[in-house]
């Protein structure tokens, strides 16, 4: 029990290597996307052209999205504006209200929604306390911080374990 909360269902390199149109075809209908290190670096505002045909390609699917970040407010609507998908910041995972509000927006039953972010702390703990299915992806760049060095140590620990339990 205490791992699975620590454990995604899903765990890829990235968010171009997630097979979107098997997970709307296991039902899934809502998104929420992390945004630092998910879909851009943390440290700057640089979208790649992928993510942008990314996002065209979710919503050509039919998957309802929106972004819900921990990130302060100017970052997180200058995201929203750019990529024109409806966001939440200063979220607070993984503490349920940032990703309340999502759910919401979504309009989505929870047990339809997949969530996507980069941080086991964060996102992944925050999708399991919501009963919400969960992609964790490798973040895009390495934090250099000591206490992100800390954690990231623990999280490639609780990593480890769950890629050779998935490997049995
Ligand atoms: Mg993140």
């Amino acid at each position: 029990m205490i791992k699975r909360i620590f454990w995604p269902d899903i765990y890829c390199k990235s968010v171009m290597d997630i097979d979107f149109k098997k997970i709307y075809k296991n039902g899934f209908r809502g998104l929420i996307f992390d945004i630092d290190n998910t879909i851009v670096g943390y440290d700057n505002f640089e979208i790649k052209k992928e993510i942008f045909d990314l996002f065209i390609e979710l919503e050509g699917i039919g998957f309802k999205i929106c972004l819900v970040s921990n990130s302060f407010k100017k970052r997180v609507v200058y995201f929203e504006n750019v990529l024109n998908i409806k966001s939440f910041n200063t979220a607070l995972k993984p503490l349920p209200f940032g990703i309340m509000k999502g759910i919401k927006y979504l309009g989505v039953p929870k047990n339809k929604i997949v969530m996507i972010g980069d941080q086991i702390f964060t996102d992944v703990i925050c999708a399991r306390l919501n009963s919400i299915f969960v992609v964790l992806v490798e973040p895009i760049k390495e934090r250099i911080e000591f206490v992100n060095k800390f954690k990231r140590k623990l999280e490639l620990k609780i990593l480890n374990k769950y890629v050779k339990k998935k490997k049995k």
